[in-house]
């Protein structure tokens, strides 16, 4: 574990403090007091003064942490192992058997490699949603990343989805604020499809309650939109407003097939959209509509989606995809801007988990959740413009140093909290007993 530290100085020749501005502060310098930034700015400010640890940063750039706005973290145990079939097919044959099998322990030591991965790409914090809840949550606290966690909720049998609200409020209780507030728990109702118009209004009930938001799968393939016509006579979004889900704060992963209608509903009320490049391009589920839902001011942040359907969780790659793929699929290069693309990595990412003001953005009395990047590779030289360059040329590798509320989780590229070699063993060993 890392030593507790009081006051760091972070010295890089850029500074990208983010929250709409990009442009870089040269040699500028960076305090960090316990878990929060004291100061960010010029040079010299602390020179001389009293400091625990000064961090000197030739060549590196600092930024606030990435966020993955939507994963299923202990899926990376079924990396690789189910590739290259239709969405259903895929849940239906090999996914939802494999994760029948699945035991807490499973979860822990999947869930372990995904953050250690996650935490390798400058990933600070992250939205999950899966079960045995609990072991996700004990993974976050010992690795240190910062994680809203939702239980999956499948509301098709009644005593199940009953079970399910139980174990949720139960999670709450004692989950809700852990690690010293790194740790937030959101209700998790799987999707429109698995969940009943009548089981979504007691969800709701919980989460108004309990002042929770809500994390749902939404509108993800054009099946799902047609099997929602068919059976409510209304699209999986027109669905939801109806029964008045989007009262509450939501944050609603895919949202690939939608209608101008639904788009203007989406960003009228204000949901929160995880955006899954990856995932949909691979399931063949289709291309968000994503340079529309900006135009119309939706907050739009960016998911790696499972390790199952990705098959990596690196945001940095989400980044490019989704600014490409915008620009490609409407042959309009100027579509999503690096400074966009980037503040859906960060800024709208915290604001999608719904957490504490300040964070996302490297300003004073924000948490201190930070990485560094190494500028000293082929593909980051020259230097003209750092935001394109982590849009269109930085690789997760580049990522060298990532904190978390003050405390360092690598370092040198080295994992300070996870022991990396337990939980390749681990992970690989289950992952054989998982799927045969
Ligand atoms: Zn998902």
């Amino acid at each position: 574990m890392t030593q507790a530290l009081t006051k760091l100085l972070l010295r890089p020749d850029f500074i990208l403090v983010g929250g709409n501005n990009w442009k870089p502060i040269k040699n500028g310098e960076l305090l960090v007091e316990n878990d929060r930034i004291l100061y960010v700015g010029p040079r010299r400010q602390y020179e001389g003064r009293e400091i625990d640890r000064e961090i000197e940063g030739k060549n590196k750039l600092i930024m606030p942490g990435l966020v993955n706005a939507h994963t299923h973290a202990a899926m990376t145990l079924f990396r690789g192992y189910a590739d290259d079939m239709a969405l259903m097919n895929w849940l239906e044959k090999k996914i939802w058997p494999a994760e029948a099998r699945l035991t807490p322990e499973d979860i822990y030591w999947g869930t372990m490699l995904a953050i250690g991965e996650m935490i390798r790409g400058g990933i600070t914090c992250f939205a999950d949603m899966y079960f045995h809840m609990d072991m996700v949550a004990q993974a976050c606290l010992e690795s240190g990343i910062r994680a809203a966690l939702s239980q999956g909720l499948i509301g098709l049998d009644k005593a199940k989805g009953a079970a399910g609200i139980i174990e949720s409020k139960n999670i709450v209780s004692r989950w809700h604020g852990a690690g010293e507030g790194r740790i937030t728990i959101m209700l998790g109702p799987h999707a429109p499809y698995t969940c009943p118009p009548q089981y979504l209004v007691e969800v709701m009930e919980v989460a108004a309650d309990l002042d929770l938001p809500l994390h749902i799968h939404l509108a993800e393939t054009r099946n799902e939109v047609k099997e929602s016509l068919q059976k409510h006579n209304k699209r999986p979004v027109e669905l939801m407003d109806s029964i008045g889900l989007f009262q509450h704060k939501v944050l609603a992963a895919h949202c690939v097939h939608l209608s101008q209608e639904e788009i203007n509903i989406l960003a009228s009320k204000g949901v929160a959209i995880a955006h899954n490049p990856g995932s949909n391009l691979k399931l063949g589920s289709g291309i968000a509509p994503l340079a529309d839902l900006l135009k119309e001011g939706a907050l739009v942040a960016l998911g790696t989606d499972g390790a199952a359907s990705n098959n990596n969780l690196d945001i940095l790659e989400e980044l490019r995809l989704a600014a490409l793929l915008a620009k490609g699929s409407q042959e309009d290069p100027s579509l999503i801007p690096a400074h966009q693309a980037l503040d859906m990595a960060t800024l709208n990412g915290v604001k999608s988990l719904f957490l504490e003001d300040g964070l996302g953005v490297l300003k004073t009395h924000s948490p201190a959740d930070i990485i560094m990047l190494d500028l000293e590779k082929p593909h980051l030289n020259p230097l003209h413009e750092l935001d394109a360059h982590l849009v269109y040329a930085a690789q997760s590798s580049d990522v060298e140093m990532v904190m978390v509320k003050g405390k360092i989780l690598m370092e040198k590229r080295r994992l300070l909290t996870i022991d990396e070699e337990r939980v390749f063993y681990e992970a690989n060993t289950r992952a054989t007993h998982l799927t045969y």
